[in-house]
């Protein structure tokens, strides 16, 4: 964390906690619908687009050190299905809570460690600053947890024909020749096995036979 890069109001993902206050209990729902920044999502497989409108609805609720967000975020993510490489578009709503800790929280909430003890755990930790959080962090971690990291465009997607390329869901009836390609493949695979069984055996042949004599 850089901690003298001053948070920036303007940020769409900064948000302001002045208004919800610091008296514990205080409650404030809010929905702002954003453009989504760069590279959000599981880098060259899904993500949301840089600049499509991400809906982000949140609830801020202040607590002794520190406010506790609670949100969800919803985009479109738009990717490219893993078996037959068709683009594909999924709705995304993704769920986050996270705790942003003032940083003179030592009344009741955290006592103030020694650095020392602290150090590891302090770069997980968010803070208010200046009465802002910044959630692009947490929202950059829900959104790729949502994701899955291998989209299909159907459960069933057939993938490519391993001969032609053709999208199998596209044309299911579709063949080569006589030969049915799942026989194909397997006469290959046993072919080979073959092949390689018969290497070994020509290694191991003296010694097998010198055994089988005595
Ligand atoms: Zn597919
Ligand atoms: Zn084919």
């Amino acid at each position: 964390m850089v901690l003298n890069a001053r948070l920036d109001h303007r940020n769409p993902l900064v948000f302001d906690t002045h208004e919800l206050g610091r008296r514990p209990g205080a409650l404030q729902r809010l929905t702002r619908t954003i453009d989504a920044p760069r590279d959000l999502g599981v880098a060259g497989v899904i993500g949301v687009p840089e600049g499509a409108p991400l809906e982000l609805e949140l609830r801020l609720e202040s607590v002794l050190e520190g406010v506790l967000v609670t949100g969800t975020a919803r985009a479109k993510a738009e990717g490219e299905c893993v078996r037959c490489l068709e683009p594909l578009e999924q709705q995304l709503e993704a769920d986050f809570q996270e705790m942003f800790s003032y940083p003179d929280a030592d009344d009741r909430g955290r006592v103030k460690a020694e650095p020392a003890d602290d150090a590891e755990e302090d770069e997980d930790r968010l803070f208010v600053e200046d009465g802002l959080i910044d959630l692009e962090p947490v929202l950059r971690d829900a959104v790729v947890l949502a994701l899955p990291m291998q989209p299909v465009c159907q459960e069933d997607c057939q993938g490519l024909c391993s001969e032609c390329g053709v999208r199998l869901s596209d044309d299911p009836d579709h063949h080569h020749d006589a030969v049915d390609i799942r026989w194909a493949a397997l006469q290959g695979l046993a072919g080979s096995l073959e092949d390689g069984e018969k290497d070994e055996m020509s290694g191991a042949e003296p010694g097998v036979d010198e055994k089988q004599e005595k």
